[in-house]
């Protein structure tokens, strides 16, 4: 067994999680992975288990063969897998490799083949040596057919464990998450992808399991009988913990629990500041049923329901009834509050199966508007779900007037078609900021909209011409960088003379030390992942609209972002010493204000 070993990350969802190993490779994500019971009975087992696939492997093999009419040539290829597959030697070394990793025979026969085609690829690209290469993958899938009841690998996630597990992997996608979602003995999620603020970060935060990413070794690190400790509040993984850490991770876990739910305590309350300031404080959602969590944590609105990821691997367009039913849901469980559906937004790094590939500003309203087939249904679905009253819609991309003017002109003409024009009356209609084009029209589009809100994850990548899921730039993705801060600013100053209300719903708005500078500045809501609702809320409840404008004119003169972050990092920690501190370390330390 490899020894204890401490890797590091990026922090995207906190807390603490300790299970087994369950690592995932995406490309086999429908084979099962697991380690097999104590004891000699289940090696044994196993390997006669998969002593049978390759004799029913072979069987096969020998009954096509003897089919009548066959080529030459082709009987001579069956000849050659038959032989890979039933050769003693790769026999010998799968069942070593079942015996001594005790692991099922599927993982033995992945990681087996995996070294000899390595060492093949490894060893030159002639001619012989990849077709002997495609051979072997035909061997290989042949046998873990044969192992899996003939079950195609789709690219489902394989069977979970019925025990406290933690998944490790090198990616997941959006739909594997969906899959995840509320699963009982997931207790915390690492990847070696950089997280950021791709979607898939973001959905992952939903998932309200402690998860750390950017992990660069994590699966060259694994082994398979690992236990595993997610600390999710400091981006630390520990593969192989001793006792004395598995004792402490549920003290931590304790003071976690202990810590969170003193921002639960009255979260009920509306968020104004002291001096009667209201800055809104919503959630983003990915799916209906995350509406209660954003109950659950205060939130008073949903800014932001991502419609596109529910559809990423859909293979057909979804129905007008089917958008219907969830908006429907959506709408009826945030009663009597209001929530903002934001049309599809494919394409950037919303990849799946409508969008595979997308070049860099096709995305948002402008994808829509050259997909009908797909989007009028969604525009149909939204109009008869409006008649619950409590309906907002925000265009995604905006970048001119037209895009506003051409929507609204159309959700008109369906909502006529529909004879529902008295649904459209309650809802109100809002621009999302995040084109930095937008910014410079801010004044033309306030006339065309009810409300604004800034998309901070696209509009710092595009202000900042730095990809949302480049790590290697990740020093220029900085909300605190001056250039953004300033866009903010000027955004909601001009958003307030229109008297159009004025929102945040991309990360920042959910980043602690910017809560007070945003109530400066004039929005008048934001909105963010659940999680994060109950700490914002307190610092804007304990908060006056006088010390965010010490904050922002502070901010606004500092010409670098590692400037304005230090300070605000400095002021917010003397004021919320709690929110700010290491939960583990730092049990003690007692808080004046919240
Ligand atoms: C954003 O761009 O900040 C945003 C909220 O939208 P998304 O992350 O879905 O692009
Ligand atoms: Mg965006």
């Amino acid at each position: 067994l490899k020894k204890r070993r401490v890797l590091k990350g990026e922090k995207i969802s906190g807390g603490i999680g300790m299970g087994k190993l369950f690592y995932i490779d995406r490309q086999f994500a429908s084979i099962p992975h697991h380690v097999l019971d104590a004891g000699k009975e289940s090696v044994e087992k196993e390997i006669g288990r998969f002593k049978k696939a390759i004799e029913a492997c072979s069987d096969e093999l020998l009954k096509i063969q003897g089919k009548k009419n066959l080529p030459q040539e082709a009987l001579s290829i069956l000849e050659v897998h038959r032989m890979m597959i039933s050769d003693p030697v790769l026999f010998d070394k799968i069942s070593q490799e079942i015996s001594k990793n005790r692991i099922n025979a599927e993982w033995a026969v992945l990681n087996v083949f995996g070294k000899i085609i390595d060492y093949l690829a490894s060893s030159g690209a002639d001619y012989y040596i990849k077709a002997k290469i495609a051979d072997m993958f035909v061997a290989r899938d042949k046998i873990l057919s044969q192992l899996m009841g003939e079950e195609k690998g789709t690219a489902k996630l394989g069977v979970l464990p019925t025990e406290d597990f933690v998944i490790c992997a090198q990616s997941l996608t959006v739909s594997d998450l969906n899959l995840l979602a509320e699963n009982p003995f997931l207790k915390g999620i690492v990847l070696e992808i950089p997280g950021g603020v791709s979607h898939l970060a973001v959905v992952l935060r939903t998932l309200e399991v402690p998860a750390v990413m950017g992990v660069t070794s994590l699966v060259s690190e694994l082994d398979y009988q690992d236990e595993i400790i997610v600390d999710g509040q400091n981006g630390e993984v520990i593969l192989g913990p001793d006792k004395r850490e598995m004792e402490e991770s549920v003290e931590k876990l304790f003071l976690y629990k202990e810590y969170f739910s003193r921002f639960l305590e009255k979260v009920e309350e509306p968020s104004v500041s002291k001096d009667g300031i209201v800055l809104k404080v919503g959630g983003n959602i990915e799916q209906p049923s995350e509406v209660d969590i954003v109950k659950k944590y205060g939130g008073e609105f949903i800014g932001l329901f991502r419609t596109e990821l529910l559809f990423l691997d859909r293979t057909d367009i979804p129905s007008e009834e089917e958008h219907y039913r969830i908006y429907y849901e959506t709408l009826h469980r945030m009663l009597p509050f209001r929530a903002t559906v934001r049309i599809f937004d494919f394409g950037g790094d919303k990849e799946g199966n409508i969008v595979r590939k997308s070049s860099m500003g096709m995305r948002g309203i402008r994808f829509c508007k050259i997909h009908p087939a797909l989007f009028i249904p969604q525009i149909r679905g939204l109009i008869r779900a409006a008649s619950l009253g409590n309906l907002d819609i925000m265009i995604p991309f905006v970048s001119n007037v037209h895009e506003v003017d051409d929507f609204r002109e159309l959700l008109y003409k369906e909502a006529r078609i529909l004879g529902l024009e008295k649904n459209l009356e309650n809802v109100k209609l809002g621009a999302m900021i995040e084109v930095p084009s937008a910014l410079f029209i801010s004044s033309m589009l306030a006339k065309e909209v009810d409300f604004f809100s800034v998309g901070t994850n696209d509009l710092i990548q595009y202000m900042m011409a730095v990809e949302r899921k480049d790590k290697s730039l990740s020093e220029y993705f900085s909300h605190f960088d001056p250039s953004i801060v300033r866009a903010l600013y000027s955004l909601a100053h001009t958003a307030r003379e229109h008297n159009v209300e004025v929102s945040i719903c991309g990360e920042m708005g959910g980043d602690p030390c910017f809560a007070l500078v945003f109530l400066a500045m004039g929005f008048t809501s934001l909105s963010m992942s659940p999680i994060n609702i109950p700490v914002i809320k307190k610092i804007i409840k304990n908060g006056y609209l006088e010390e965010g404008k010490e904050f922002l004119n502070k901010i606004l003169v500092l010409p670098e972002k590692e400037l304005i972050r230090n300070y605000l990092e400095e002021e917010m920690r003397k004021k919320y010493p709690n929110i700010f501190r290491q939960i583990w370390t730092n049990k003690s330390n007692g808080e004046k204000n919240a």
